[in-house]
C-alpha cells in the first residue's frame, strides 16, 4: 500500500490504515449498507486513442461519498471489501450499472473494469460475468477486465485457464499497473493477456526522467514482439502525452485528459468535450 497512489492521498490512507479496528470494523459495516443501497458509484475515466486523440472507451473507478466522512479512496474500501467477503457484491454490482451506463451512450466507446484478487479468485467469475453480460445486452468486446499480478503469481495454471475462461466469453483481459511486479516478464510469456496498462509511476513526468523512459522503451519493445497492445496510465501533462506517442504507445490515460467524471455527466461530456474529432491541448486546459 506503499505505491504512492497520489500526493494528497497518503495523509488519509496512512490515518486510516492506522485506525483503531472499531474504526475500521465501522466503516466495514458502513460498507455493507452502503453496498446495499447502491451509494457506491462506477465513474468513469477517459482512455484516449494516441496520435488520433479520439476517445476509446473508459475505466470503470468505483466512488464512495461517506456522509459523514466523506470520499473514502477505492484503495481503501475494495481492500475492506476483499477482506471482508463483500467484493462479488460490489464489484458485479458496479459492472452491472456499467454496462447499463454504457448501453445509453449511444456509440460502441469499450468499457476497463478492475477484478480484484478475491474477485478473481472466486469461482463463479466467468459465470457471473457472462450473465451481466446477457442482462444488459452488453457486446463482450466492448469489455476489458484488468488484473493486477498479486492476482496471478500465487498459481499460474490457474491464472491461464481463468484468463483464457474469460477470453472465451469474448471480453478481452489487461494486466494493470505493468512495471511494478516482480514476475512481470515471465507472466507476459505465460499468459493470454491482450494488453498491458502501464504503471503511472513511469509515465508521469517521463519527458524529464530517462531512467523511465529507457524503462518505457523496454516494455514498448516487450509488448511489440509479444504483439500486446499498450495503454500509458498517468499521462498528466502535453509533455508527458508527447513523448509517449513517440514511442507508438496505442491508448493512454491519465489527467491530462480528464479525471474519473460521475456517471450522470458522461452523456453530456460525450456531446461536447468527446465529441469525435481530436481533442487538443487548447481544449485540454480550458476544459472542465
Ligand atoms: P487502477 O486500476 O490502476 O486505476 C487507475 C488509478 O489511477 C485511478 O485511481 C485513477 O484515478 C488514477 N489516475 C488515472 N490517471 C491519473 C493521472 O494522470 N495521475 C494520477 N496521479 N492518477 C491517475 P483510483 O480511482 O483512486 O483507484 C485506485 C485503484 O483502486 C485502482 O487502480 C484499482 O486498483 C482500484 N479500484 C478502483 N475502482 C475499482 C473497482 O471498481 N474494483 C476494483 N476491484 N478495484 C478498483
Ligand atoms: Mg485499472
Ligand atoms: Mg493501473
Ligand atoms: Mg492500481
Amino acid at each position: 500500500m506503499s505505491k504512492g497512489e497520489g500526493r494528497g492521498r497518503f495523509t488519509w490512507y496512512d490515518a486510516e490504515l492506522d485506525r483503531p479496528s472499531h474504526e475500521r470494523a465501522a466503516i466495514e459495516a458502513d460498507l455493507r449498507q452502503a453496498i446495499a443501497r447502491y451509494e457506491i458509484e462506477p465513474w468513469f475515466q477517459p482512455i484516449v486513442q494516441m496520435g488520433t486523440g479520439q476517445l476509446s472507451g473508459f475505466e470503470v473507478l468505483a466512488r464512495w461519498k461517506h456522509p459523514t466522512r466523506g470520499e473514502i479512496p477505492p484503495e481503501v474500501f475494495i481492500e475492506i471489501a476483499e477482506d471482508s467477503g463483500q467484493i462479488g457484491n460490489l464489484g458485479f454490482n458496479l459492472l452491472h450499472r456499467a454496462c447499463m451506463a454504457a448501453r445509453d451512450w449511444g456509440r460502441e466507446l469499450t468499457i476497463a473494469f478492475n477484478i480484484s484478487p478475491h474477485q478473481f479468485l472466486d469461482s463463479n467469475l466467468v459465470a457471473q460475468l457472462e450473465e451481466i453480460l446477457k442482462e444488459c445486452d452488453f457486446d463482450p468486446r466492448r469489455l476489458t477486465i484488468e488484473v493486477t499480478e498479486s492476482s496471478i503469481i500465487h498459481d499460474f495454471d490457474m491464472a491461464r485457464a481463468k484468463l483464457n475462461a474469460l477470453k472465451a466469453l469474448g471480453v478481452k483481459v489487461a494486466l494493470d499497473d505493468f512495471g511494478t511486479g516482480y514476475s512481470s516478464l515471465a507472466s507476459l510469456r505465460k499468459l493470454p493477456f491482450d494488453r498491458i496498462k502501464i504503471d503511472r509511476s513511469f509515465v508521469t513526468n517521463i519527458a524529464a526522467e530517462p531512467q523511465n523512459q529507457k524503462i518505457v522503451t523496454g516494455i514498448m519493445a516487450l509488448a511489440n514482439g509479444l504483439e500486446l497492445d499498450v495503454t500509458a496510465e498517468g499521462i498528466e501533462s502535453e509533455q508527458d502525452r508527447a513523448y509517449i506517442e513517440t514511442l507508438h504507445c496505442s491508448m493512454g490515460q491519465g489527467f491530462l485528459f480528464d479525471k474519473a467524471i460521475p456517471p450522470d455527466q458522461v452523456s453530456w461530456l460525450l456531446e461536447t468535450k468527446w465529441s469525435q474529432h481530436r481533442v487538443d491541448a487548447t481544449e485540454l486546459t480550458s476544459g472542465t
